[in-house]
């Protein structure tokens, strides 16, 4: 939770612990690189998705742990106000000014 960026040896560990387990191979793999990313979630747990109140500007964010997996349809959500000026009554919900 918060913005703490620091890089957990223990969750390292346990990655590496759980690729081994897959591909026994790894288990004295050399660590070259590690790396940490956020992971945005909206104040409801919901993304929020639609135009925003700076004309023009469409959002579509706080996706916690789904983003990848929502991209497209993400994609398919957006392209609908950019290019056809049409909003899914679907995103309605999830629009920006819930939280007005
Ligand atoms: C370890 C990890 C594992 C994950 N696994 C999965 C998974 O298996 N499946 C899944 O669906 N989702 C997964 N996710 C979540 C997924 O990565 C996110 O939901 C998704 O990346 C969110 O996309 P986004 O475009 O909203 O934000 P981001 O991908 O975070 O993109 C935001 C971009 O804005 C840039 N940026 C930020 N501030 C500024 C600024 N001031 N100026 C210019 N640029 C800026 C950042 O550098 C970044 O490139 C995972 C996340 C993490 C961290």
């Amino acid at each position: 939770m918060g913005f703490d960026a620091h890089i957990d040896a223990g969750a390292i560990r346990q990655v590496r612990g759980a690729a081994a387990a897959l591909v026994p191979g790894l288990t004295n793999a050399e660590i070259v690189e590690t790396w940490m990313g956020f992971r945005p979630q909206s104040a409801d747990g919901f993304p929020v998705i639609g135009p925003s109140p700076v004309e023009g500007l469409i959002v579509a964010t706080g996706y916690f742990t789904k983003g990848l997996d929502l991209a497209p349809v993400t994609a398919e959500l957006v392209a609908d106000p950019v290019c056809d000026d049409r909003l899914d009554p679907l995103v309605r919900r999830f629009g920006p000014d819930r939280f007005a």
